[in-house]
């Protein structure tokens, strides 16, 4: 191309005013998937997979703040990003941060994605300073762009999440990202926080799955509309969502693979199954809140099959039955990569020795970090037992005071009377003063009548009634209706002990990590890590139960933690709110403290800043995802 052809060109782009593009239809105008990192140098088009459409232009709409993708490997999801990222560089340039789980992922995508594909769009060509130059606006991990620049962090990294503000947030692979950036925290919460002084601000998340009660992206989604892509059957027209229940093969001949219809059971081969993705519609399932929410799994991939394989179907089988056979890891990355699901075997036993010995000398009996309390009571034959826990920022966990009381609950007045002083147990917190326990549960499938007028007689205060479901619930809690015959919080057991277990397995301070004291015995560790989970599978269904293999059977630690989660989980805590209010409310009560120093024996040292609590030592191997 000549100067003057160049220059003209360059001019006429300057006078034309922007186009009212929405995302999707800018990826469709201008984006060319550059080499290194498609199967064919192409021009993108939302045709080949139209899921991405919608995802792309949430961006473009004013009701939507956070969008989720929960979607499964090798459906273009990276692709969503580069077109976000290109369509604001182009059409509404804005500071863009993109976080990845680590420095080297950061360099890597900048390197692989980004640089490639403003290398290969004509549209960038002029408004991003060249990559070669070396002055200071554009590194690997920082670009300058006309009205605008790009940072691309690790959220490893604490430095690079704090800073400037930043209109438009990208959140790549989130369950991946460690659970606090150095010590400052939740990465995903941090880098959402420098959105906060723009009110068009774009925040999206990305990733698959991890592990059951661990994972970032499924405990966001879970906050969204749930959107799903149904599409029709071509033989009756029937709109569903395609399920790994409905693959059908002969007993091993992976190649005959097909998809059945869930309506009209017909069998579906490669191409109708293609057929069928493209003209599919996303459906919420779940209302909308200001959280859009997409769920892909690996059924819904249009891309063409790798060679050795008759068709994506026989790829799909033939991928199932290799990591079927390569046991429970591998079967582990096809649930979390290929089904988009998070994974539920907890199987393995928890050692009650190595919880224990993370034992901590609290400074304070309750440590600084702790911003409410909860507490829940468990009902045996002769005996009541219960514990308080505290809970910070993230469901950091702190176990606080336990009771064992002696009696029959059935006949016993003073039992319950000491259960309700527990109950009231006030505390002096080294910066927030005098605090009780929020809200409190008492197990009901004892002593049924007596655990009804205890609970009625601790009105106004927040105890419930609980008990244990039989069987699966579709929400980790259900209240009660008014008027319903029982009057007792229903809490699905399976799904808290999932979170506990999943849990434990975290060994260093900070969300959801579980601190205990000093003073805990062993016999609660014993119970606490009694039971363990037996996943069975049918029709690469996943279903578990959870068992107690302790010879005694006891495990009453174990049932209370999960009365303690479900009260938790009823307080519904807007945690940065809370720490604001406690922090406003410490002002006064630092007064207070000055004028009449408190003579409980519960404040044993409140020097400030003190050491909140002795690290447990960091031990071997890297737990990915929300911690
Ligand atoms: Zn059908």
């Amino acid at each position: 191309m000549s100067i003057v052809m160049q220059s003209l060109r360059k001019t006429t782009r300057i006078l034309t005013p922007p186009p009212d593009l929405t995302c999707s239809q800018w990826a469709n105008a201008h984006r060319y998937l550059s080499k290194e990192s498609s199967a064919q140098a192409n021009k993108y088009r939302t045709a080949t997979a139209p899921y991405q459409t919608e995802v792309m232009d949430a961006v473009n709409d004013d009701a939507v703040q956070t969008v989720c993708a929960m979607f499964a490997s090798q459906t273009g999801k990276t692709e969503i990003i580069n077109n976000v990222v290109g369509y604001f560089i182009d059409c509404d340039p804005a500071p863009i941060l993109v976080v990845q789980p680590t420095i080297e992922f950061a360099e890597s995508w900048s390197k692989e994605r980004l640089v490639p594909m403003l290398r290969d769009c004509s549209c960038f060509d002029g408004k991003v300073r060249d990559n070669r130059s070396r002055d200071s606006g554009n590194t690997i991990l920082h670009k300058s762009f006309t009205g605008g620049n790009i940072a691309i962090v690790g959220a490893n990294a604490p430095s690079g999440l704090a800073g400037r503000p930043r209109r438009v947030v990208l959140l790549d692979e989130v369950d991946r990202f460690p659970a606090s950036a150095g010590t400052e925290g939740d990465p995903c919460a941090l880098a959402i926080r420098r959105t906060e002084s723009f009110y068009n601000s774009v925040i999206i998340l990305t990733s698959t799955p991890t592990l059951k009660g661990l994972s970032r992206i499924e405990s966001e989604f879970l906050q969204t509309d749930q959107r799903y892509w149904f599409c029709p059957c071509p033989k009756c027209g029937e709109y569903q969502t395609l399920k790994w229940g409905n693959m059908v093969w002969p007993d091993g001949k992976p190649e005959e693979a097909m998809l059945r219809c869930e309506k009209c059971l017909e069998l579906l081969d490669d191409g109708q199954r293609v057929g069928m993705i493209k003209s599919g519609e996303w459906r919420a399932t779940a209302e909308f809140n200001g959280k859009r929410g997409y769920h892909l799994n690996g059924i819904y991939s249009p891309f063409k099959h790798k060679r050795g394989y008759r068709s994506r179907l026989h790829q799909m089988a033939s991928q199932f039955l290799e990591a079927k056979h390569g046991g429970e890891e591998t079967l582990k990355t096809w649930v979390n990569t290929f089904l988009a699901e998070t994974w539920e075997g907890v199987g393995e036993k928890i050692d009650p020795a190595d919880i224990g010995n993370r034992r901590e000398d609290y400074v304070t009996e309750l440590p600084e970090g702790v911003l409410v309390l909860t507490w829940a009571a468990d009902i045996q034959g002769e005996r009541i037992e219960a514990e308080i826990v505290g809970w910070g920022m993230g469901e950091e966990c702190w176990g606080i005071r336990r009771a064992y009381l002696i009696g029959d609950p059935n006949s016993s007045k003073d039992i319950w009377r000491n259960l309700s002083e527990f109950a009231a147990t006030e505390f002096i917190h080294p910066i927030y003063g005098k605090i009780r326990p929020q809200i409190g549960c008492v197990d009901s499938g004892y002593a049924t009548a007596a655990a009804y007028a205890f609970v009625k007689s601790q009105r106004p205060a927040q105890v419930y009634a609980i008990k244990g479901a039989k069987t699966r619930l579709r929400h980790p809690v259900e209240v009660p209706r008014r008027g319903s015959r029982s009057s007792a919080l229903l809490v699905d057991t399976s799904e808290f002990k999932t979170t506990i277990y999943s849990r434990l397995k975290i060994t260093e301070a900070g969300p959801r990590y579980l601190h205990f004291p000093k003073h805990y015995d062993d016999e609660f560790f014993a119970q606490l890590t009694a039971e363990k989970v037996v996943s069975k599978w049918a029709r690469g269904v996943q279903t578990q139960t959870w068992e107690n293999i302790r010879p005694n059977k006891r495990n009453e630690a174990l049932d209370i933690r999960v009365y303690n989660h479900a009260a938790l989980h009823v307080l519904n805590v807007n945690w940065e709110k809370l720490q604001e209010n406690m922090a406003n409310r410490s002002q006064q009560v630092d007064y207070i403290l000055n004028q009449n120093k408190p003579e409980s024996p519960i404040v044993k040292a409140t020097p400030k800043p003190a050491p909140i609590f002795n690290r447990p030592p960091r031990r071997g191997g890297f737990i990915s995802g929300w911690k």
